[in-house]
């Protein structure tokens, strides 16, 4: 790891006001992710600012509905009574995320920003896209079990976005608030967050040089309280999702109303499904339009050699997830 200084913040103000003076300092919550990135020489700062003194706390009822401040803990936000009840995806992708320890450090403002599990980005030995703009994509022609099918490009095919939180965040409608070094807020939708990887998929969400995660808003939705997070992996003890479902469903008299998905583990970036919600809308709640809606989700998929079971495994997950809801 490289020497770096560590300083604590009191305020955002002095938070941004600090990775203003030294542009490669990094913010660190709970560290979880962050350290090992700096172990494994993956980043490199100069300087860590602790932002956990910041208020940026609390789960609470607003008018647009529930506010989730981004330094709660994964534990904290997961077991939450109003996360439970009105967002039960939500919990359940909390919950079924990294190791009780893990959640138990890590925040929700890290969570989101967790780099790619590509074994490639994760091994200097090799080159790398996204770590060195240019310099080639292994993963293309190599061990590609664990990446993405859809959003990928020549350049990337990696999940730039691994964990389970964002998937459950993109399906329900979450939106960020972020606070820039000037102290200006602004609220940007979380399928607006992150980048496909395109041709540059080191540019990996939308923040800019400073910014600060602030919070998570979640509006209210009868589909959202219907909801569920079904999460497949290699072991489960604690693993990264090798496919997972969030998916509410609005059902009344048999017939779907309305309806959310979004799948983990297959997508350059959490990925919505508006092309599923439109079969779902005003269908029948049966399996039939369940596996009309999972072939719809996959559509365009381009799966590479050794990740091409993804793209059954997508669909039967997604298939199961929406029996359980209905
Ligand atoms: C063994 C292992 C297994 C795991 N399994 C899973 C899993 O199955 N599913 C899953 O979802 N995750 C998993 N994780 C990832 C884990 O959830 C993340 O490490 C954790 O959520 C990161 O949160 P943190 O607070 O520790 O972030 P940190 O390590 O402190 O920070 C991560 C990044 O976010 C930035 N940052 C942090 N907070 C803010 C903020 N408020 N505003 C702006 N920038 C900020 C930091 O600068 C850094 O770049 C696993 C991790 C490990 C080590
Ligand atoms: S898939 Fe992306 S992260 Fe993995 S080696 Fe290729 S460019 Fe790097």
């Amino acid at each position: 790891m490289n020497n770096f200084s560590y300083t604590q913040a009191a305020t955002a103000k002095e938070a941004t006001g600090r990775h203003k003076d030294t542009p490669q300092a990094a913010y660190i919550a709970g560290g979880t992710t962050l350290l090992d990135l700096m172990k494994a020489h993956l980043e490199e700062h100069p300087q860590l600012i602790d932002i956990n003194q910041l208020p940026f706390r609390g789960v609470e009822q607003t008018k647009d509905g529930l506010r989730i401040g981004a330094l709660e803990s994964m534990s904290a936000v997961g077991e939450h009574p109003l996360v439970v009840q009105q967002y039960p995806a939500v919990s359940q992708s909390l919950l079924l995320a990294a190791s009780p320890q893990l959640r138990n450090m890590a925040s929700i403002g890290g969570n989101l920003l967790q780099r790619t599990r590509c074994g490639y980005f994760r091994d200097p030995a090799f080159p790398c896209n996204k770590r060195v703009p240019g310099s080639g994509c292994p993963a293309l022609e190599g061990d590609n079990h664990n990446l993405a099918i859809l959003g990928v490009s020549e350049s990337c095919i990696a999940n730039s976005y691994p964990g389970d939180l964002s998937v459950a965040l993109a399906a329900f409608d979450a939106v960020l608030t972020l606070e820039n070094p000037k102290g200006k807020q602004r609220r940007v939708p979380l399928t607006d967050f992150y980048l496909l990887p395109g041709n540059t998929p080191h540019k990996e969400t939308v923040l800019e040089p400073g910014e600060l995660i602030v919070a998570v808003t979640i509006p209210a939705a009868a589909h959202a309280t219907r909801s569920t997070y079904l999460k497949v992996r290699e072991r489960s003890s604690y693993a990264y999702a090798l496919a997972s479902a969030a998916v509410g469903l609005d059902v009344q008299g048999g017939t779907i109303r309305t309806a959310r998905v979004a799948l983990g583990g297959v997508g350059a970036q959490p990925w919505r499904s508006r092309e599923a919600e439109h079969v779902l809308t005003g269908a029948p709640a049966t399996e039939a339009t369940f596996r009309a809606a999972a072939a719809a989700a996959v559509q365009g998929a381009r799966p590479r050699e050794h990740n091409r079971f993804k793209v059954e495994l997508a669909q039967n997950t997604l298939v199961r997830a929406l029996q359980q809801v209905a």
